[in-house]
């Protein structure tokens, strides 16, 4: 049983020459080649494979992160034409603030300016007392290996996602969106759906989950505060939702580097019945029994048609300065 992860569902955009994200084409194509060669299990039975600890075989199922508008306006209908479901995962403290969570910002400079560009400012306002040593040590070799990043870019997601000190990132970050993104404010009222689409998902069939309130790198926490990302993002989605019929979690960033077995207990704790990670394989019966708050999950571009254009693109092939 493979579950897919999906981040940006999107048309082309010129006001975005850079973006990475999957063309709707793309994932139209993609759901094509899945449903000849799968099994698009219901979600009745994505939940028994879960309770019996039984995963069914060739069994796919598809998961969306980060709450983006695209899903509302994209992806949502295809899945509806074609009866299918997902599981849709809620950063949900865009819904306190009304602003853009940095992880996006970072996207949205990335692709409107190209790494170069935003990279170059970086190393000029960035210094060496502003990142976490051990972060950079620690961080380095198991962050982003499974992209096809430009240096530039991969410079600017690692600083900014991993190395730099959160006390300094967002000073740093709005410094660069005041000076490259004006147009922020007008931009963040439709980059997410609103309460009143997240609930016409769930009528829909969609499962809502949680993807924590603040997108951090759960590991880089205290366990108090990963509690209070938890707790606080679940408690948010049942007053919004009506009610939830299971609670699941999936990791910010993903990865074994991004959380802990302090956030697996957690999770447990709060009554979640299971959790995504990101780990390219299938999930096992080992899996459901032993390790549910930790599930692998492919990423949509490990799969035919599941690319972002953009890697074809000669604009953002590495380049050496
Ligand atoms: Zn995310």
């Amino acid at each position: 049983m493979k579950a897919i992860m999906y981040h940006y569902v999107h048309p082309d955009d010129s006001k975005f020459p850079y973006f990475r994200h999957l063309h709707r084409d793309d994932f139209r194509a993609q759901l094509d080649y899945f449903s000849a060669n799968f099994d698009l299990i219901s979600n009745v039975e994505f939940l028994e494979a879960i309770h019996s600890g039984k995963p069914y075989r060739d069994a796919i199922i598809l998961t969306f992160d980060d709450a983006f508008k695209d899903h509302y306006m994209y992806v949502l209908p295809e899945l509806k034409q074609r009866g299918l479901w997902g599981i849709f995962y809620i950063p949900t403290g865009v819904y306190a603030t009304g602003r853009l969570m940095d992880v996006h910002r970072i996207h949205l400079l990335l692709g409107k300016w190209g790494g170069q560009c935003i990279s170059n400012f970086l190393q000029e306002m960035v210094s060496d007392e502003m990142l976490i040593d051990n972060h950079v040590e620690a961080f380095r070799s198991r962050t982003y290996r499974a992209q096809s990043n430009d240096d530039y870019t991969l410079h600017v997601k690692r600083t900014l996602n991993y190395y730099i000190g959160y006390a300094y990132r967002g000073d740093i970050l709005n410094a660069l969106m005041e000076r490259f993104f004006p147009e922020e404010k007008a931009l963040a009222g439709q980059f997410y759906m609103s309460e009143i689409e997240l609930r016409k998902m769930q009528e829909a069939g969609m499962l809502i989950g949680s993807h924590s309130v603040n997108h951090p790198v759960m590991s880089k926490l205290t366990c108090r505060e990963q509690k209070q990302e938890i707790d606080g993002s679940f408690a948010f989605l049942e007053q919004a939702m009506g009610r939830l019929s299971i609670r699941t979690f999936c990791y910010p960033y993903g990865g074994f580097h991004s959380f802990t077995g302090d956030t697996e207990t957690l999770l447990d704790q709060a009554g979640c019945l299971f959790s995504f990670n990101v780990e390219h394989r299938d999930i096992t019966a080992e899996d459901l029994i032993n390790r549910p708050q930790a599930l692998p999950r492919y990423d949509c571009n490990l799969f035919p048609h599941g690319h972002c254009r953009m890697e074809n693109n000669v604009l953002i092939k590495p380049q050496k300065k």
